[in-house]
């Protein structure tokens, strides 16, 4: 029987899979033009954060550089913890959070 956090893991898997990370950064504030940030959220380089698979800036001496999916993205902006990015985008997903049960 799972329990409560692989079922968490698995509900994000499942969130992760269904919201496009470009969509989910729009949702947290990221304006996008084609698969860039306008502006990096970090750096405020213009059309150097790259948001497909994975979001990451290109600048080298960005913060933003390295590659984030949709928790970490939000992490990063939001200042949030892991649980508080994952119940924001199993909202966000419509999916049932395991842990509000
Ligand atoms: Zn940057």
């Amino acid at each position: 029987m799972s329990n409560k956090y692989e079922l968490y893991g698995e509900a994000i898997a499942r969130a992760k899979a269904q919201v496009k990370l470009l969509e989910w950064a729009e949702k947290i504030g990221i304006e996008t033009r084609g698969s860039y940030a306008r502006h990096c959220p970090f750096c405020q380089g213009k059309g150097k954060f790259h948001i497909r698979e994975t979001a990451r800036c290109y600048s080298s001496s960005c913060s933003g550089n390295k590659a984030m999916d949709h928790i970490g993205l939000m992490r990063a902006i939001k200042g949030c913890d892991f649980r508080q990015a994952g119940d924001a985008l199993l909202e966000y997903a419509n999916i049932r959070n395991p842990y509000h049960s």
